[in-house]
């Protein structure tokens, strides 16, 4: 018994003389925190995040405390510079930390703000390696793959673990098991569960079941394959998780169990669902929440009360879900629209907002390079709303204009969302404000009415590299207007920012003066926020992505607003509640 303690006492020694390099964050608390893993096997996409944030529920929801990190195998420092096109889109988090749109899904599947602290690429990890490197840091010591790169993940693992006085840490892979880039990441865990000691750990391997057309039923062959290599990395797991589109018939179940040494009763079945919030649910029916708690041994941990209000509560929410009674149709013109996931933050908004309103939400994907000043009424004839969200550079940027101006003229309730609070405010400034010149210097450089300017502090910073305004930050909201009343009269609210050009200062008076009201501005900076037409059924745009911060459980204002906008507009003779005042009534605070 004593040589565990041995071991871990030893691990933070950094001499030439120890292979033993662990180094530990101050006050780590050894056996406080438990750690459960999940690594995919077969293919990348199986909803690691989605599976690793539903665990990470039901154990949040029987009081423990949990804390989810998401290890990304690129070289990347953070997500800011990636294409959404390729890799999904680009979460903002409340301290600026551009991530992987995974940490979305688990602030709003737990309902929690998350930090830098929950996420890793190879690039952070590399960089601080290299920076300690020149510092001297490792005493002379050659610097290798393991001990030195093993021991930065731990590090990053156990800090979290130290900062959280989480009960159980959530680590995500990214990537698939096999993948050269996350190799490492593997390892660490496998040295990780070695030195926290037994019960320390779970590991849970997703796969993947096919079911080839022409065979018409299930194979496991590949994932088999797929865990043995877990297995080959000295990977024991405890539970195998198998996705796929049907449920997983006992055959293969029983199969996978035997070549893996995992029980039949975690293997489960995880079939495709047709809402993610429907997946604890299944997590929790074939009991896999009481088995990671036995597997770590913190049932004494547990608090059924809390676990019994905290399950009544989510049902009382998924309940609601597919029942709606009424349906309406947003449009959404964007760039990216062949690619739902760069969007993913917008299209859960826009569910939230349906639950909450009893409305089934259906999205029209607009593509916007096609829409003119010509073709606008007709493209968006069949919608009963539209969100122009964010973006960035030329294409396109003249359909989402044209998009703004229909929505104005015709009552189309409309959200603008960062790049579509810049296009509404251009499209105001030409039409109304009769500055026919008006333009981003983002869409045309050099312009003559460049309303749409970079803002003063961003024009100082160099790189491509996280040079945005980002992150969390106040809104000073103006009393009396719609956001005001939307916003139940606080007088500043917090969203999050991700973008580089605002408002030019020197428009806003001529903008005022032609009906545009800034209802929110950032607090002692000239920089406008919200925008909003007081005549007009709901047409409101923020600089910020309101997207961001809307929870299953705590639906954005905005975002209700519009959807019920929307509701009104297609169903006239029903007598619907304001917008606002039906908005008001699900985002006020439950006493
Ligand atoms: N391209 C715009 C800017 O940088 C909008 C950014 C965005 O929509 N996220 O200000």
């Amino acid at each position: 018994m004593g040589k565990n303690i041995d071991l871990l006492a030893s691990l933070s020694d950094a001499s030439t003389d120890s292979e033993f390099f662990s180094p530990m964050p101050d006050g780590y608390k050894k056996g406080k925190t438990r750690y459960c893993f999940v690594a995919g096997t077969v293919m990348s996409g199986l909803g690691k995040g989605i599976f690793s944030s539903c665990l990470a529920l039901l154990m949040q929801d029987k009081g423990l405390k949990v804390a989810p990190i998401k290890l990304e195998g690129y070289l990347n420092i953070d997500s800011g510079t990636l294409n959404p096109f390729r890799h999904g889109e680009v979460f903002v988090l409340d301290d600026g930390m551009e991530t992987d749109m995974d940490l979305g899904t688990y602030e709003r599947m737990l309902n929690q703000e998350l930090s830098r602290a929950n996420f890793a690429t190879s690039g952070q990890i590399f960089s601080s390696i290299l920076y300690k490197e020149r510092h001297g840091d490792y005493l002379g010591r050659d610097v290798q793959m393991i001990p030195h790169v093993t021991g930065e993940v731990k590090l990053k693992l156990r800090n979290l673990a130290a900062e959280s006085n989480a009960d159980i840490v959530f680590v995500e892979i990214g990537g698939t098991v096999g993948d050269l880039e996350n190799a490492y990441y593997i390892e660490a865990m496998r040295e990780l569960a070695y030195e926290e000691g037994p019960n320390s750990s779970c590991f849970v391997a997703l796969t993947y079941i096919l079911e080839p057309k022409t065979l018409g039923e299930q194979k496991s062959k590949a994932a088999q394959l797929g865990i043995k290599q877990l297995m080959q990395c000295g990977i024991q797991p405890h539970i195998i998780a198998c996705r796929a589109g049907a449920p997983v018939t006992e055959t293969v179940r029983q199969k996978i169990s035997v070549y893996s040494n995992v029980p039949l009763t975690r293997v489960i079945s995880l079939p495709d669902s047709a809402s993610i919030y429907m997946i604890p649910a299944m997590l929790r029916e074939v009991g896999l929440d009481f088995e990671v708690a036995r597997l770590l041994k913190i049932e004494d941990r547990i608090k059924l009360e809390h676990e019994r209000t905290a399950w009544a509560r989510w049902c009382d929410f998924t309940d609601k879900i597919g029942s709606a009674t009424r349906r309406v149709t947003i449009g959404i013109p964007g760039k990216y629209t062949s690619v739902r996931d760069s969007y993913a933050s917008i299209i859960n908004a826009l569910e939230h907002a349906g639950i909450a309103l009893g409305a089934d939400v259906q999205i029209k994907w607009i593509e916007t390079t096609d829409i003119t000043g010509k073709n606008a009424a007709r493209n968006l004839a069949d919608v009963d709303g539209i969100i122009v969200p964010g973006g960035f550079g030329i294409r396109g940027a003249e359909g989402k204009i044209a998009c703004a101006k229909h929505a104005r003229e015709t009552g189309l309730p409309y959200l603008g969302i960062c790049f579509g609070f810049q296009m509404a405010v251009i499209e105001f400034a030409r039409n109304i404000c009769r500055i026919a010149g008006a333009n981003s210097t983002e869409i045309k450089p050099g312009c003559t009415e460049p309303v749409i300017d970079v803002l003063p502090e961003q024009k100082k910073i160099e790189g491509l590299g996280g040079n945005m305004r980002l992150g969390g930050r106040d809104i000073e909201i103006k009393s009396k207007t719609v956001a005001w009343r939307l916003f139940g009269r606080k007088k500043t609210v917090r969203m999050r920012f991700r973008h580089r050009y605002e408002v030019d200062p020197r428009y806003i008076e001529r903008l005022e003066k032609g009906g545009l009201v800034f209802s929110g501005k950032a607090p002692n900076q000239p920089i406008m926020q919200i925008l909003e037409i007081p005549s007009h059924p709901f047409f409101m745009a923020t600089q910020a992505h309101p997207c961001l911060t809307s929870r299953p459980r705590a639906p954005q204002p905005m975002f209700v607003a519009l959807v019920a906008a929307a509701m009104q507009r297609r169903y006239p003779d029903e007598k619907l509640p304001d917008c606002i005042k039906a908005a008001r009534k699900i985002c006020s605070p439950p006493k």
